[in-house]
């Protein structure tokens, strides 16, 4: 980010503009409405700014700014039009450690103005820093349409109510209470009187805490379910797996608390048994724990221990199925995972399990025309070649990884059986991998271009 956004307090402020022009009435349409003091400095000013003044909305000095207006000075904009007098406003500026800005030159500015929707309080700030202004306003203008005109008065009547929502006990009972208020908000439905939900909330039983288990899919928000989304929009806390990536976790309910499982510390325990006990605790405190797994939770994931947890503890708990990484990486291939005469059945696989290096049915798996999708096989890459060869699998078998499948940085090693292990080796392969065995890429195959981008 070249530019942070921030909201600025404008009470108290004092807001100086340099330019009594178009240019400077227009960032004036925009600063009266805040309640920072406006000073505006020109030589000449448009008949509007002296209405503003009249009304005492700014006040009007008519001469061009100079050092010892800055002083105290919350931001000066430059917006005279004419270049040279807007670098001196802008040194004066800098010299007297005020944030300035250049009217349509963001690059000598120190901060720069957004594209906004106002619906005071809610205000939503775009920026593209300069890399595109056509897209900022069509955001711009779906967020206008999207936001009901009244959201304003809305939101300022269910802050007026906050003394009275203090009735109900603050955490979940009063979160609830909000969204109920909230909700329909965004799609213009009338709101129920304030009141009388409060009294449903009052009258509502206490609250009951339940567990998620989550598919995250391969890494991409893009490939959440919707009822993976909601889930994360209800959560209270989200445990989540090392393999789940930022921007899904972004999308997590704000106040949600994050817990990365497996840096939990949990004293002697085996790191399991403590995140069976994070999430059961934090269930029992009655709230929503969302425990957010790569892929789909009931792929290696250790469901199995997680659910029995919550049984023990008389915990609800259901399961939300997510993409899985050998879907995932057979999408980026191109290729289905079972195909009419050549596999009428599909192993997955893995290739560490707690024993080490993971034992299975090589014979099956050597014949003609097997697939196999092998979790965790980085590192036992060398030991699946020789059993499998071991037990008469060609060397030309066609073997594919997909590292990052489906998100950002996605790879595609095209080897044999006989290639695989030096292939790996020398890839240096960082991120997550699954090996699909019997499957080489269709020749046409892509990736999803946006992927393509991203990793760029
Ligand atoms: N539940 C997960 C698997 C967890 S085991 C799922 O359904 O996908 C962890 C292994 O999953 C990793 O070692 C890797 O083999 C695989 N994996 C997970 N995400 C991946 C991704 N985006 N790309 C490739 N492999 C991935």
């Amino acid at each position: 980010m070249q530019f942070f956004p921030i909201f600025l307090r404008s009470e108290g402020a004092r807001i100086v503009v340099s330019g009594g022009g178009e240019t400077a009435l227009a960032k004036l349409r925009l600063l009266l409405k805040t309640r920072a003091r406006i000073a505006v400095h020109a030589a000449e000013a448009d008949p509007k700014i002296l209405d503003w003044q009249a009304e005492g909305r700014l006040s009007w000095v008519a001469r061009p700014v100079e050092a010892a207006d800055l002083e105290g000075a919350r931001l000066v904009y430059a917006a005279t039009d004419d270049a040279a007098e807007d670098a001196r406003v802008a040194g004066l500026a800098r010299a007297a450690g005020v944030l300035f800005n250049i009217v349509d030159n963001r690059e000598d500015s120190a901060f720069i103005t957004p594209a906004m929707v106002d619906r005071d309080p809610v205000v939503v700030a775009i920026g593209t820093e300069g890399a595109a202004p056509v897209l900022a306003r069509k955001i711009k203008a779906g967020l206008e349409a999207w936001l009901p005109a009244g959201l304003g008065a809305r939101v300022r009547a269910a802050n007026a109510f906050r003394p009275e929502a203090e009735a109900l006990p603050q955490g979940r009972a009063r979160r609830g209470f909000w969204a109920a208020v909230f909700d329909g908000a965004l799609d213009g439905r009338a709101p129920e009187p304030l009141d009388r939900l409060l009294e449903a909330h009052k009258a509502a039983r206490p609250a009951v805490g339940e567990v998620l288990f989550v598919g995250a899919g391969p890494g991409d928000p893009d490939d959440l379910t919707m009822r993976a989304r909601r889930a994360l929009d209800r959560a209270d806390v989200v445990i989540h797996d090392r393999l789940v990536p930022a921007p899904i976790l972004e999308l997590a309910r704000r106040e949600a608390e994050i817990v990365e499982a497996g840096k939990t510390g949990f004293g002697p325990s085996t790191p399991q048994e403590g995140i069976n006990r994070l999430i059961v605790g934090r269930a029992a405190e009655g709230l929503v724990v969302v425990r957010l797994k790569a892929g789909d939770p009931s792929v290696f994931g250790r469901l199995d221990e997680e659910i029995e947890a919550c049984e023990a503890a008389g915990i609800a708990w259901s399961v939300v199925p997510g993409l899985t990484a050998a879907s995932a990486a057979a999408a980026s291939l191109g290729q289905s995972l079972t195909r009419r005469g050549r596999n009428s059945e599909l192993r997955v696989l893995t290739g560490h399990d707690v024993n080490g290096l993971a034992d299975h049915d090589w014979a099956t798996l050597a014949r003609p025309g097997a697939v196999a999708a092998i979790y965790m096989g980085k590192r036992a890459a060398r030991f699946i070649q020789g059993r499998l060869m071991m037990h008469g699998a060609e060397a030309a078998t066609p073997v594919s990884v997909v590292e990052n499948a489906g998100r950002p940085g996605e790879r595609i090693l095209a080897a044999t059986l006989g290639t695989l292990a030096t292939e790996i080796a020398s890839a240096g392969l960082t991120g997550p991998a699954v090996i699909l065995l019997g499957l080489a890429p269709r020749a046409a195959a892509r990736s999803l271009p946006l992927l393509q981008e991203a990793a760029r």
